[in-house]
């Protein structure tokens, strides 16, 4: 209404060029403009509890009002005390996990935040950092944002997803800075070993890499799997461990995330005093949130149950993979922790050249969303991504309309 022809292009910043964030990407918008219209989408594409009707342990929200009056103003800079004293005694609890202090420990608005602030810190332009494939696509795209360049190891569908040891080793140049290891794995589901971390472990090692342990979905676990964090076996390494509210306590609305740093710190002072200078830039995180941290930490927890035979979680885990499994030309590794399925379509059944085309297709002829196994820096188009939030019924009527769906499509 106000025309005026001298207004300059305002293009992305080349910063930008390679971020990318494909679950919530053009397809997820798409999906958006659709609801508007005011068609009903089952929405598979983000694991956020919140949506299939997980609620938050009651006091948690009650602790959390309760924390209200006294919340308004800045906390300081590494988070408040109690939550930071609470996340110390939770590791305390963990079978060799190394000691550390409060000090050793920030909160920040979810671990997202957490991961862009340590890649800014840590990143020079072209230090590589070693990040799995598939990945949870933040670790690539804030390495790329810090001007790192991400340089993915394989992870190994016929092996359980398990990293590939000789891949990692394969990839290590003089650039080589840290190594990201997400376990439990999203997207794939998978839960390591001890003995496979182990051998992460002594290759972060021998090449002096910093590992950055994404543990976010250590304590959703199915059936007989066991947790390991790789802090716990790295105590002479210096290890960022990150993990939060948001999955295993289901307020990731909250935004409460916490990073602790263990190992020795002699040799990265700087590091670590850049990781609080860009604390302080930020002031601090939600400190509603912050105070939500003591109260979920302490006593009875909910997700255990859910994670059981009969809870929630592993029946909706158990249904999908053995329906994914049913359809012909698709194959699922059973997940052992997490909240996602990834499936496999054989190339040789379903020919999908591109598969954000393919979940595109699926979205405008079944109205269901899911995420493209590229968006997951996977080099391959044969795979997707699904949530197993939605109730069992919604997800064995999903996945059916998802096989009826692939019999008929072609690229
Ligand atoms: N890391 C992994 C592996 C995730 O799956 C997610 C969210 O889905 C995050 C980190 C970010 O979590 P938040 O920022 O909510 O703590």
């Amino acid at each position: 209404s106000h025309p005026n022809l001298n207004l300059r292009t305002l293009e992305q910043s080349d910063k930008l060029k390679n971020v990318c964030y494909e679950i919530r990407g053009p397809v997820h918008e798409h999906a958006a403009r659709m609801e508007a219209e005011g068609h009903r989408i089952l929405k598979l594409n983000i694991g956020n509890p919140a949506l299939f009707g997980f609620e938050a342990p009651d006091v948690i929200m009650r602790d959390m009002i309760h924390a209200l009056p006294f919340s308004q103003g800045y906390s300081d800079s590494m988070g408040v005390l109690p939550a930071r004293r609470a996340i110390v005694t939770r590791y305390e609890t963990i079978e060799d996990f190394p000691y550390f202090d409060v000090d050793d420990v920030l909160l920040g608005n979810g671990v997202s935040e957490l991961i862009t602030m340590t890649m800014q810190a840590l990143l020079n332009d072209g230090d590589e950092v070693l990040i799995p494939s598939p990945d949870y696509p933040l670790w690539t795209a804030m390495t790329a944002l810090s001007g790192g360049t991400p340089v993915h190891y394989r992870c190994d569908e016929d092996n359980d997803w398990n990293p590939s040891l000789e891949d990692i080793r394969e990839k290590i140049t003089s650039r080589t800075k840290a190594i990201v290891v997400i376990n439990p794995n999203n997207p794939t589901g998978a839960v390591y070993s001890p003995e496979v971390l182990k051998g992460i472990v002594d290759i972060a090692r021998e090449y002096s890499l910093l590992i950055l342990a994404d543990e976010i979905y250590d304590k959703i676990l199915y059936d007989d799997a066991v947790h390991t964090s790789i802090a716990s076996l790295a105590p002479d390494m210096l290890v960022l461990t990150f993990n939060g509210l948001s999955k295993a306590y289901r307020v990731c609305g909250y935004r409460a995330g916490w990073v602790v740093i263990t190992g020795p710190k002699g040799h990265a002072t700087g590091f670590i005093e850049g990781l609080r200078t860009l604390a302080s830039t930020r002031l601090c995180s939600n400190v509603p949130g912050q105070h939500a941290i003591q109260v979920a930490l302490g006593g009875y927890q909910s997700i255990d149950a859910l994670c059981a035979p009969g809870g929630r979680l592993h029946e909706q885990r158990t249904v999908t993979v053995d329906k994914l499994n049913e359809i012909p030309g698709v194959s699922c590794v059973t997940p052992m922790g997490a909240l996602y399925a990834f499936p496999r379509l054989d190339p040789n059944v379903h020919e999908i050249h591109d598969d954000e085309k393919f979940v595109q297709d699926l979205l405008l002829q079944e109205k269901i969303l899911v995420v493209q196994g590229s968006g997951f820096n996977l080099p391959d188009t044969a795979h997707f991504r699904i949530v197993t939030l939605p109730w069992a019924q919604d997800l064995a009527e999903a996945i059916d309309r998802i096989g009826n769906f692939l019999s008929s499509y072609r690229q």
